[in-house]
């Protein structure tokens, strides 16, 4: 079968970097029972919707550019976050779509990849006005959603709230259905462990991994770049489990400390909404965004931003560890630096998958409309998280590869099977 694609964009191709070549790459170099058209159809989104939303603001009607992008289903029905951000396009969402695809098929659950959202800045909406743009979207978006075909989830400037409205919007259409949407709180049928689910995924692969690099856990320096959900999650956990932050950083600036930050102080401080470059003690170092990821430690976990260590900055990093707790966060030319400085990195698809692993369980609870309580969960988690992370150092010692190469080649050798099953290969 032969795909004739002169409209694929580089940006596309290559993951949503500028770099001149692709994470995926390396993994298809090793692949060559997927021929260039697989490869090309792999690439490629399903389906791509945009839409023009309009939606109440203020006292007059604000129109609304709002997309779903649909990857690949061969696996199950579509799942990925919706995001709300001034910043996003539909390169952005193409680039996600397919993460969310690789990453379920790592994760060995029984879902594709999508993504979607609205361009928009949540924080200038009132909550009235948010409900009603997000229901607006969920109507527009009716026919291609729902608990078998797209399960929507939480991203940046979504939460458990906008969750739950999507979840009333839906079954105003289709009746009640919880499992049209993850994330959602726990009293309308979310799951236990759903909201740290990422962080504690990240705190995970960080032990697992300084394992394997004989990097002791016990008094390990940790540098997290944006404390938000997942980054305030990962410190908590490392924190509890013997590690130190000495670095963190949000939107507004950095702080460090080589000895240790005071943990239980920064998160009461975030939950206040302070912000790191108006925080006061005096025993901590204020610095840049940028200069924080070069700074002396044995971990780093970029959980803000995609791109933020790239050929620029790669060489500069002191850290043994990055864990990608971000989707994106390292280029495909700083990941070759960094591998060749002998830094391991974990990537984003099995870094920060427990977000979707929870969602998983979310959904396949609201499926059997019972609710599991927070131990079963956590035993759940842990075990399918720990399988999907022996799968992927076997396949790196397997092949003598990096992580990143050696997950793509698992999920992309699972995302091809299950095409060419079904024939959508030809
Ligand atoms: P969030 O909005 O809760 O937090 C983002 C944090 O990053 C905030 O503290 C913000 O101030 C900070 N930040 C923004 N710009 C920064 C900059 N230039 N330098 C340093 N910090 C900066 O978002 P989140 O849910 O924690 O997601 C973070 C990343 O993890 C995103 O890339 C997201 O796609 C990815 N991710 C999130 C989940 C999840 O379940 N939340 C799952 C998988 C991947």
């Amino acid at each position: 079968m032969k795909f004739h694609l002169p409209f694929l964009r580089k940006h596309h191709e290559n993951g949503g970097s500028n770099d001149d070549d692709s994470h995926l790459a390396a993994a298809f170099a090793l692949l060559p029972e997927i021929s260039e058209d697989a490869q090309k159809f792999l690439t490629l989104s399903k389906r791509e919707i945009r839409i023009e939303l309009p939606s109440t603001v203020g006292d007059g009607v604000s129109v609304f550019e709002a997309f779903r992008v649909q990857h690949n289903n061969a696996l199950g029905p579509y799942k990925g976050g919706l995001r709300f951000h001034p910043d996003v396009d539909i390169d952005h969402f193409r680039t996600m779509a397919s993460l969310m695809t690789w990453k379920c098929a790592l994760m060995d659950i029984p879902f594709g990849g999508a993504k979607g959202g609205i361009v928009c800045d949540p924080k200038q909406l009132s909550q009235g006005e948010l409900e009603s743009l997000t229901k607006n979207y969920v109507e527009r978006m009716i026919d291609i959603i729902g608990p078998k075909s797209d399960i929507p989830a939480p991203d940046m400037g979504t939460n458990a709230q906008i969750m739950a409205w999507i979840y009333e919007e839906y079954s105003k259409f289709h009746g009640e259905e919880p499992a049209a949407v993850t994330g959602k709180p726990i009293e309308l049928w979310g799951s236990y462990g759903r909201e740290e689910a990422t962080g504690k995924g990240v705190y995970l692969n960080t032990k697992w991994a300084g394992e394997a690099i004989d990097l002791s856990f016990q008094g390990a320096k940790i540098i997290i770049q944006g404390f938000g959900n997942v980054g305030s999650h990962a410190a908590r956990h490392l924190a509890k489990n013997g590690a130190v932050i000495v670095g963190v950083s949000d939107s507004s600036g950095a702080i460090y400390n080589s000895a240790g930050l005071d943990l239980q102080n920064l998160l009461k401080f975030k939950t206040e909404g302070g912000k790191f470059s108006e925080y006061e003690p005096t025993k901590v170092e204020k610095l840049s965004n940028t200069d924080l990821l070069e700074q002396p430690c044995d971990v780093l976990i970029p959980a803000a931003l995609g791109d933020s260590i790239t050929e620029n900055n790669a060489d500069n990093i002191k850290a043994r560890l990055v864990v990608e707790g971000a989707n994106n966060p390292v280029t495909p030319r700083a990941h070759r630096i960094l591998t060749e400085k002998h830094i391991c990195v974990v990537p984003d698809i099995l870094a920060n998958a427990g977000g979707v692993l929870a969602s998983y369980f979310e959904w396949v609870q609201n499926l059997q409309r019972m609710q599991w309580d927070e131990e079963d969960v956590s035993k759940k988690f842990e075990d399918k998280l720990k399988a999907a992370w022996k799968k992927t150092s076997e396949k790196h010692r397997q092949l003598q590869v990096d992580y990143r190469t050696a997950a793509y080649c698992i999920a992309l050798e699972r995302v091809y099977k299950a095409s060419l099953l079904r024939g959508f290969l030809g």
